[in-house]
């Protein structure tokens, strides 16, 4: 029993999509764990790590298990010529799959979380069970979730959506929860940030055009899967009755 406790937890998506960076921009090293841009790395991981709640042993996130995991990446690289078994989780499997073929989008990703944990405004928001963490990861999808509930800037596009629309209702489905519950409904309505998380930075200010009004169903279908769907794919996906 004890045992179980001293193990340090397995990587979260945040951590490998880093560790999956530094792979791709340094394909042609080593890795050893002496190496200072493996230590740096290592830190980097264990800050995120940190800030995600995650804790562990006194080898929770060092260079030797950074190390390890570049390795890993480097056994499933589809660039390189396999030298025996891939090693490794699932879960890297999955990210090498997500994020091999766009380093763009994944370096984007990877500097925008380190953005966020940098500047100590990982915002603790709650989530609902059944939604999904983004492709991006869960410091992201926490920005993104933060964003769409600010109080302020979601008065503003509830303002102007209905000086322009005379009312609100969902942009998918068209949902109105002032003519389904009355006067209790009259004044809600969910906005969802529509900026791709890959996009998404850290201390920006929000668009009003960056956010849609959607139904609490229609937003909590955007988030109940990976990749999350746009707008536009959820709204194409509606089956008609
Ligand atoms: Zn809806
Ligand atoms: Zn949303």
């Amino acid at each position: 029993m004890a045992e179980k406790s001293k193990r340090n937890p397995n990587w979260s998506r945040d951590e490998l999509i880093l560790a999956l960076d530094f792979y791709v921009k340094n394909r042609g090293k080593s890795f050893e764990d002496t190496s200072e841009e493996v230590q740096r790395l290592a830190r980097e991981v264990n800050a995120v790590g940190r800030a995600l709640g995650l804790t562990g042993t006194d080898t929770f996130r060092n260079a030797v298990g950074a190390s390890m995991k570049l390795q890993n990446f480097r056994s499933r690289d589809p660039d390189v010529d396999a030298k025996g078994l891939s090693r490794g989780n699932r879960l890297e499997q999955v990210l090498m799959d997500e994020f091999i073929t766009d380093p763009a989008r994944l370096a984007s990703v990877a500097d925008a979380i380190r953005a966020v944990v940098k500047l100590g405004e990982m915002p603790m928001v709650s989530m609902a069970a059944d939604e999904v963490d983004a492709q991006e990861g869960r410091v992201l999808t926490r920005l993104h979730t933060y964003r769409e509930r600010d109080r302020a800037i979601v008065k503003r596009k509830k303002d102007s959506f209905r000086k322009r629309h005379g009312t609100l209702f969902c942009e998918v489905c068209n949902f109105d929860f002032s003519s389904k519950y009355g006067e209790r409904g009259a004044n809600f309505i969910e906005c969802h940030h529509t900026k791709p998380v890959s996009e998404l930075i850290p201390g920006e200010k929000t668009k009003l055009a960056d956010l849609a009004l959607l139904c609490a169903n229609c937003h909590r279908m955007v988030h109940a899967a990976r990749p999350w769907w746009s707008v536009e794919e959820l709204r194409t996906s509606l089956v008609s009755d």
